[in-house]
């Protein structure tokens, strides 16, 4: 049946977010606070809200504060440990709890439905590792930020801490182990039903679901105009400011904006796996994420870990992420995704990476053809009692990695990537690490680029922080000690 077109040009939102993961909902939570007249249309192509990569069981749910992640502390050749990645995630995440802790305390959102206190964990083997954690762990615990970081090399310290990971362990191995107490694992998926609650029932936000964007157009000088599709049935509406919050398929919504920025960028997508178990004489155990190293070779989200998940009161233990390939940018999307992000402008820095990346190539080749077995040798190299009836194999979410063009051709980037238009009217999130954690520092920069806050005379100074975060500390950053121990108080954290 041929769809019918209908235009209904009249009806305007300042604001249209398409996807309705835990980074539009976070960006349309913002910007009600700080102008709670501005209407805003969230379009989602799903049946209900945070089903892709924010999804319980699609990403880690830990709460990114470079507690544990070595891959945010690496080492050069000469040895020296650069803390800079580190120090700005640990920072944005703290400005998560901020918000949370505020929302909170005025009743409007409930931190139990997505916050668990589950400490976090470095653990190391073999010479060389030990070597790094501990030179890690000496400069890190010079900084306000992991003061309270704590190293052990002892078998018997770290079997309290995480039995899991020492049980039938061989004693002659060296080890090591270092534990923030403060960490966190979040549901994001429960996060982000949380922020859409209230902003529903108080703000002009209205979500439509089972709705795809399927075009996007500039409409005059000031004007964007969006064309989807909702019940087989295509409309379009106009509107003065995009974000693109579409996941791994941001990049394709970006490349028909034709902003000339958008001709800067490919993506590759990366699948993951994760082994999953649910028997309560094991998830009883273990109160711990546990971080260790990266093989070499392998790319910096693919660090291996077993952690607690909470997900609806239930624990679970979480080990991966396995990684593999498709073609696809989302689980619930095409095959054809990465082909129709093939543009003239990007195609070279798109065989310019691959070229550069056989070795990644290689890696997730292996890593997709792997076995169960195999896939429980390398959980037994952080758990070693493990026993395979004991794990199932679930899929994780989709991550597109950002390619990016550059004067040598095109660099492949593990990060996020805010793409702003000129005027302020669209912007994109491209990447996916560290992704949910640092949602409010990421959407804050959204929002203060964006025209709907330019046109209100707005600046990014201090009142826009005691209006979002009720912070009567603006002129202190987020780490400090007053920020901090507030959000302890509220949040109910044990230190
Ligand atoms: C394996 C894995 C592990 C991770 N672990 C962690 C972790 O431990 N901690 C952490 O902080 N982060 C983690 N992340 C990253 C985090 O999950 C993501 O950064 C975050 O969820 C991205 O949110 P989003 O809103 O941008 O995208 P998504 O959650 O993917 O939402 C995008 C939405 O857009 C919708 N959509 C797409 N196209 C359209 C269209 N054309 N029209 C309408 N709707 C559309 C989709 O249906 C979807 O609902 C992990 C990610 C993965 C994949």
């Amino acid at each position: 049946m041929l769809s019918q077109k209908v235009s209904d040009k009249q009806l305007q939102y300042d604001a249209i977010l398409i996807g309705a993961g835990i980074m539009s909902a976070t960006l349309a939570l913002l910007m009600t606070e700080v102008l709670p007249e501005v209407n805003i249309l969230i379009l989602e192509k799903l049946e209900s809200p945070a089903k892709e990569s924010t999804g319980v069981f699609n990403n880690a749910g830990t709460g990114h504060a470079a507690n544990c992640e070595l891959n945010y502390t690496p080492m050069d050749h000469k040895g020296n440990i650069n803390v800079e990645k580190a120090l700005v995630i640990n920072n944005s995440f703290e400005r998560s709890l901020q918000l949370w802790a505020s929302l909170y305390e005025e009743g409007k959102i409930d931190i139990s439905k997505f916050l668990k206190f589950v400490p976090h964990i470095s653990f190391v083997t073999g010479n060389e590792n030990v070597e790094y954690l501990i030179k890690r762990h000496s400069i890190l615990s010079e900084l306000p930020e992991f003061q309270d970081m704590e190293l052990s090399n002892s078998y018997k310290e770290i079997s309290s801490w995480a039995p899991l990971i020492t049980k039938e362990r061989d004693m002659g191995e060296r080890i090591s182990a270092t534990r923030i107490k403060r960490g966190t694992d979040i549901n994001f998926e429960a996060l982000t039903n949380e922020y859409l609650s209230y902003i529903e029932a108080e703000k002009n936000v209205h979500i439509k679901f089972q709705t795809e964007v399927i075009n996007l157009r500039r409409s005059g000088k000031d004007l964007w105009e969006i064309d989807f599709k909702e019940n087989g049935l295509e409309s379009s509406l106009v509107t003065k400011y995009i974000f693109l919050g579409a996941g791994g398929l941001t990049i394709n919504l970006l490349q028909k904006s034709k902003i000339p920025e958008s001709k800067l960028y490919g993506g590759f997508p990366v699948s993951g796996k994760w082994l999953v178990c649910d028997k309560p004489a094991l998830t009883s155990q273990h109160n711990a994420k546990v971080y260790g190293k990266a093989d070499i070779g392998s790319p910096p989200m693919s660090v291996p870990h077993l952690d607690t998940r909470w997900v609806d009161g239930k624990k679970f233990l979480l080990f991966g992420p396995f990684a593999g390939f498709t073609t696809k940018f989302l689980k619930e999307s095409s095959y054809f995704d990465l082909f129709s992000s093939f543009k003239k402008e990007n195609i070279s820095s798109i065989f310019d990476v691959g070229l550069k990346n056989t070795d990644l190539i290689g890696y997730l080749f292996k890593q997709s053809v792997q076995n169960h077995n195999a896939r429980m040798d390398t959980l037994m190299r952080i758990m070693p009692s493990a026993n395979a009836k004991d794990w199932q194999l679930n899929n994780a979410g989709q991550r597109v990695q950002i390619i990016k063009k550059n004067k040598s051709g095109g660099v492949l980037k593990f990060g996020t990537e805010l793409v702003n238009s000129a005027d302020g009217s669209l912007s994109a999130l491209l990447g996916a690490s560290p992704g949910a954690s640092t949602a409010v520092s990421i959407m804050l920069k959204v929002l203060e680029s964006s025209i709907i806050f330019k046109e209100k005379g707005l600046q990014s100074d201090k009142n826009i922080y005691r209006i979002i975060f009720k912070d009567n500390f603006p002129e202190q950053p987020s780490n400090s000690n007053a920020i901090k121990s507030r959000n302890n108080n509220i949040l109910g954290f044990q230190t």
